[in-house]
């Protein structure tokens, strides 16, 4: 398990004295479309071109203040700060891995409420180029209450607003583009690479799809061509299962990847461990990833987070094979992250092969994916990074 070194800040930016001062900290700029921000800027008598540079500064450059958007006039920029804040989050602590291959960020948002964010960072291994991955959160804690689930032990505060989930990775990219830069600076990497985030999965804190619309709204904006750039196949949203919303998902014409967190063959284990499963039992789940798979064309990825004793058998595992049986699929099975005060603890590694083997007989293809950083007695939630090279490569 990897340790961390930390570096923590205080949280200076405006919004949390303007909540100190009780004082209304301004709207934040993250938070609208790009439709909304040609509105905006027209109403401010400015040319529609102008809107374009600023989504280009906001998402392109990730530029940190509206000073920076040297392109625009001083007027401009003047008028958009003391219209909109450019900081829907401020940095609360951050922990890199001793290996520099994974950091984390506890984010405040403007109202107080505390989130995480992940940026994992992959080096080439000769056929795949070098990656650099945002994991975010999608709401302030989690009601859905899972067993092996730091954040679903904490219960839930809130959703999310675009603003808030797309400003993750805006923070993210500042950090992924400064790093490009200095590889670029000591020749490890050639001008052409500058590439910053590369993949994004919504495998943070909270339930996606509980936040359905402004997951969805986060998507666009992550994917648009002007700014991030985030192509829709190197972005996983992760789902416990809710029926109705990968239905609608399926609708949405986004060639992302679904992951669905499923972590047991049948009902009655599947209930121990999620109490969502009463709502939305196995076999309706399986069927609507059917659905799925048939309208998107997309192969299905499966999450099984592995925990002793509880649905780690040989048994079990060519049960998941069988339900898995003839849907366009793939398997990753994850040794749990036991968390504080948690009672699961992770099966070895030659358990986890076994387990992988009963698929296999039924062609199930799966990975074993160890985790990658968090340490989890740094006190992190259950927002833990881990190796899904294959889903987001
Ligand atoms: N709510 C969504 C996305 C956030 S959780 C979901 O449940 O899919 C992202 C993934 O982390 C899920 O597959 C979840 O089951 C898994 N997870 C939660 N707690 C974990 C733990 N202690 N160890 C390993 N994986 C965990
Ligand atoms: Fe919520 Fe996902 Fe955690 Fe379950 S695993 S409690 S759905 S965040």
């Amino acid at each position: 398990m990897t340790t961390f070194s930390s570096s923590s800040s205080a949280p200076t930016e405006s919004a949390t004295q303007a909540a100190a001062e009780g004082t209304q900290a301004l709207p934040s700029i993250f938070d609208l479309s790009r439709s909304d921000l040609v509105s905006v800027v027209e109403e401010m008598g400015e040319k529609r071109f102008r809107a374009d540079q600023v989504w280009r500064w906001l998402y392109f450059d990730a530029a940190e203040s509206f000073d920076q958007m040297s392109t625009l006039s001083k007027t401009f920029r003047n008028t958009l700060s003391e219209t909109f804040s450019m900081a829907p989050l401020t940095e609360a602590m951050s922990l890199t891995s001793k290996d520099g291959s994974t950091s984390k960020w506890l984010f405040r948002l403007q109202d107080g409420e505390l989130i995480e964010t992940v940026l994992m960072r992959y080096e080439t291994d000769g056929h795949r180029r070098n990656r650099k991955t945002a994991c975010i959160s999608t709401q302030a804690g989690c009601a859905l209450g899972c067993t092996f689930c730091a954040t679903g032990q904490q219960g839930f505060r809130r959703n999310l607003s675009v603003g808030e989930i797309v400003a993750q990775v805006v923070a993210v990219q500042r950090v992924a583009i400064a790093e490009d830069e200095a590889d670029i600076g000591t020749g490890k990497r050639t001008k052409g690479e500058l590439q910053g985030v590369t993949n994004v999965v919504f495998m943070g804190m909270g339930e996606p799809l509980v936040n359905y619309k402004n997951t969805v709204g986060a998507i666009r904006v992550l994917n648009d061509g002007q700014g991030l750039n985030i192509g829709a196949r190197h972005i996983t949203v992760s789902t416990v299962g809710l029926i109705p919303e990968i239905l609608k998902l399926a609708d949405e014409d986004l060639q992302i990847n679904l992951a669905i967190s499923l972590h047991a063959p049948d009902n009655q284990t599947r209930s121990q461990t999620m109490p969502i499963n009463k709502r939305y039992p196995v076999e309706e789940l399986v069927r609507a990833c059917h659905t799925y798979a048939d309208k998107t064309k997309r192969r299905i990825f499966f999450e099984y987070v592995l925990l002793k004793g509880q649905n780690d058998s040989i048994e079990q595992a060519q049960k998941l094979g069988r339900l898995l049986n003839g849907l366009h699929c793939h398997v990753n099975l994850i040794p749990v992250n036991p968390t504080s005060g948690g009672v699961y603890e992770r099966p070895e590694m030659s358990l986890a092969k076994i387990f992988q083997g009963g698929l296999k007989q039924y062609g199930i293809p799966s990975t074993v994916r160890m985790e990658k950083g968090i340490d989890i007695n740094a006190g992190c939630g259950q927002l833990r990074a881990r190796v899904i090279d294959n889903i987001s490569s």
